[in-house]
C-alpha cells in the first residue's frame, strides 16, 4: 500500500510502516514482535497472521464485524499514544482505522 492512499495520515502510515518488520496480525493490526503474541492453528502452531486477541485453535476468538473491532481498538487509543508518540483525536483515529482495517485479509471477504 502507498502512503499517498492516506492524505490525513501519511505520518501514521509512516509509523506504521516502521512496524511491518514484524508480521501485523490480519484483523486488528497489531505487530507480532515475538511468537507468544501470536494466535495458534488447530494444530497449535503459531499462525504468522493473527495475534493471540483474535485467533486461537484455528478460529477467531470474537466474532466482530469490522465497526465492532474499530471499537475494540479505540478502547486502546490513549495506550497506543504513549507507546507511539503520535497525538491523535479518537475520531482521527476512528477514521484511520476506517482507511487501515480494509487492508488486511480478515475483512477483505
Ligand atoms: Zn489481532
Amino acid at each position: 500500500m502507498s502512503p499517498s492512499q492516506y492524505p490525513a495520515g501519511g505520518a501514521i502510515m509512516d509509523e506504521l510502516d516502521e512496524m511491518y518488520e514484524f508480521p501485523i496480525c490480519q484483523s486488528c493490526g497489531m505487530p507480532m514482535e515475538t511468537d507468544e503474541v501470536k494466535g495458534t492453528e488447530k494444530d497449535g502452531r503459531r499462525s504468522d497472521d493473527f495475534c493471540v486477541h483474535c485467533y486461537a485453535n484455528g478460529t477467531y476468538t470474537k466474532d466482530l464485524t469490522m465497526e465492532e473491532m474499530i471499537r475494540v481498538n479505540i478502547q486502546y487509543l490513549d495506550e497506543w499514544i504513549k507507546s507511539s508518540g503520535i497525538e491523535m483525536t479518537e475520531e482521527e483515529a476512528i477514521e484511520q482505522l476506517r482507511e487501515f482495517l480494509p487492508t488486511l485479509k480478515r475483512w477483505q471477504s
